[in-house]
């Protein structure tokens, strides 16, 4: 924008310019042209007493005073080449000042937008892009130096309290003031980070010795201790610290930090607060920690497929949709369930690819389904993360263009603990998302935190209510009751219901029974391929709904 107005206020100044040269070279020419015709009659008709061409030609001839004159148009002409040249000489230093000051605009706004999007506007410290960023060129200067490097993830452990019982403003304050304990305690040339809502990182980097890192874990401990003061209140943090090293532990950013967040883990039942990180640690075999690697590989080499599991509509007993569930057949492990490998690519950065391929995939079996005339609902699991990322919407945007599909042919699938995390931005996505046409569902509903507000607040259209309830519906009877209530909760609501995990034709029944609008489950089919899925279609008693122009 300030470019644009700078720019036409360059051109202006040219053209005022410009017409201000004409103008004093017209003038001149004019000035000229017409003293000599007046002199030249003059002195014609003063000498011959008439006014003929012949006199004309002799005053021209015989009078000096009249070449004088004549000179003038030549003066005129230099005088306005002259000026001219002044005039260009000034637009010249005009257009130098106003190109300097332009291209000093273009320079700080760059550093503006740089400095927004690698920075938290909170505690103004590197954010998480900078952060794995600066990571990366410690790991190569390490690498070629043979030095080594360690990051620290520290994690705010009643964060999440404190934000429920003291608001965003308070909770913003401690974020601050745990910012800048963090930055008084680490050295520095230490890198401090804030690399997600209640995570920070610190990368000592260009060290030969990391054994005092276990010491700097300790002193991180220390300065959490005293109460941080909001409102005149005395708020106690609980952080936890969780160390890994390079190379020793892994040898890029995103195997670094996961396993980061696993000694934070370990950290979380550690007394002191902080865990270097172990192998022993982790549940899984060592080689399973590469899967990040392999995860990455199997989103660019399509190594991943989509399932997809039916949802049946109980009341009118006709196919409502399906929910896209991933699968990942790994080349060495087998099947890797999704419950298991999407938390550890939430943890890097590897769930923003996961859940584009996720995205792009589904929205094309999608359009296919209706190029087929068939009229299907796909739900797509959106993870935690997706939901902090401002480019979602965007993103969505993007790939639904690209498939030629509707956003009233998908459900977007969230859950409470990925809008409770960070509410405020998780709600502004929503609402983004909801206000380009895309329909929401609470998934796992009864299972996290169930904040009846934030309900209310988001713009949803479907509850699904959790498996672990709806599979023992016809042997519990609090789980019976669990059911029937949020039926009834949600319908209050006006949300759609749908219950997941229907494993037999008893609970379907017991289900309608309820008034649960939607059933999911083994009992109408496991998750399957889309080649199979089609097949399912084709020969199961849940009929399809045609679009109507091509029934
Ligand atoms: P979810 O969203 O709750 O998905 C339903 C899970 O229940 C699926 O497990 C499904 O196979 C299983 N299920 C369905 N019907 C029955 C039944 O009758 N009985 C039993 N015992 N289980 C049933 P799955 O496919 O292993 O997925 C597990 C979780 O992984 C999903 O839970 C979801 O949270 C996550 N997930 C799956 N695909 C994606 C994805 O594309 N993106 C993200 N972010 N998460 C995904
Ligand atoms: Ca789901
Ligand atoms: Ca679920």
């Amino acid at each position: 924008m300030a470019l644009v107005v700078a720019i036409n206020l360059l051109s202006d100044n040219v053209k005022i310019l410009k017409s201000e040269v004409s103008k004093t070279a017209y003038q001149g020419v004019l000035i000229a042209i017409a003293s000599i015709i007046i002199a030249t009659c003059l002195v014609s008709f003063y000498s011959t007493g008439e006014l003929t061409v012949n006199g004309i030609w002799n005053a021209q001839r015989d009078n000096t005073v009249l070449w004088l004159l004549d000179s003038i148009p030549f003066i005129f002409g230099f005088w306005g080449q002259y000026s001219s040249s002044i005039i260009a000489y000034q637009a010249g230093a005009i257009i130098f000042d106003q190109t300097q000051e332009l291209r000093n605009k273009a320079d700080n706004l760059e550093k503006k937008s740089n400095y927004v999007s690698t920075h938290d506007p909170l505690t103004d410290l590197p954010n998480r892009v900078l952060f794995y960023d600066r990571v990366e060129r410690a790991i190569f200067l390490a690498n070629s130096q043979n030095k080594m490097l360690s990051i620290l993830l520290i994690e705010i452990d009643n964060f999440k309290e404190i934000y429920d019982t003291l608001g965003r403003n308070s909770s913003d304050l401690i974020l601050k003031q745990v910012s800048t304990r963090l930055q008084g305690v680490s050295r520095d040339r230490d890198s401090v980070a804030k690399i997600d809502g209640n995570v920070f990182g610190i990368l000592v980097a260009d060290t030969d010795n990391l054994s005092g890192l276990e010491q700097l874990a300790s002193y991180i401990q220390k300065a959490m201790e005293p109460p941080f003061i909001v409102e005149r209140l005395q708020v106690g943090v609980h952080s936890n610290v969780g160390i890994v090293h390079f190379p020793e532990h892994g040898e890029d950013v995103d195997t670094l930090v996961q396993k980061a967040g696993v000694a934070l883990h370990m950290a979380q039942s550690s007394n002191k607060g902080y865990a270097l990180y172990k192998s022993s640690f982790d549940n899984h075999s060592p080689q399973r920690l590469t899967l990040m690697s392999d995860l990455r590989h199997a989103i660019e080499r399509n190594g991943l497929e989509l399932f997809y599991q039916a949802k049946v509509s109980i009341t009118t007993g006709k196919l409502y949709g399906a929910e896209a569930l991933l699968r990942w057949n790994h080349p060495k492990y087998g099947f890797i369930s999704p419950e298991e490998f999407v938390p550890m690519a939430e943890r890097t950065r590897m769930i923003k690819q996961l859940t584009a391929w996720v995205l792009k995939q589904t929205f094309r079996d999608c359009a296919d389904w209706h190029k087929q005339g068939i009229d299907l609902k796909i739900s797509v699991n959106l993870s935690t993360k997706d939901l902090q990322d401002p480019e979602l919407p965007d993103l969505i945007a993007g790939i639904a263009a690209s498939a030629a599909i509707k956003p009233e042919w998908i459900m977007l699938e969230i859950t409470e603990g990925s809008v409770m995390n960070d509410p405020e931005s998780a709600l502004g996505i929503i609402e983004r998302l909801h206000g380009m046409g895309y329909q929401f569902s609470i998934d796992d509903f009864g299972t996290g935190y169930s904040s009846l507000a934030y309900l209310k607040k988001m713009p949803l259209t479907e509850l699904k209510i959790d498996k672990s309830f709806v599979m023992d519906i016809m042997t519990s009877d609090n789980d019976a009751v669990i059911v029937k209530a949020t039926i009834n909760l949600a319908h209050t609501l006006g949300l759609q219901v749908t219950a997941e995990g229907v494993e037999s034709e008893e609970i379907m029944a017991k289900l309608k029974e309820y008034g649960c609008d939607i059933a999911q489950g083994y009992f109408l089919n496991k998750p399957l391929p889309v080649k199979d899925f089609n097949q399912w279609m084709s020969s199961s008693d849940w009929k399809v709904n045609l679009i109507p122009t091509q029934q």
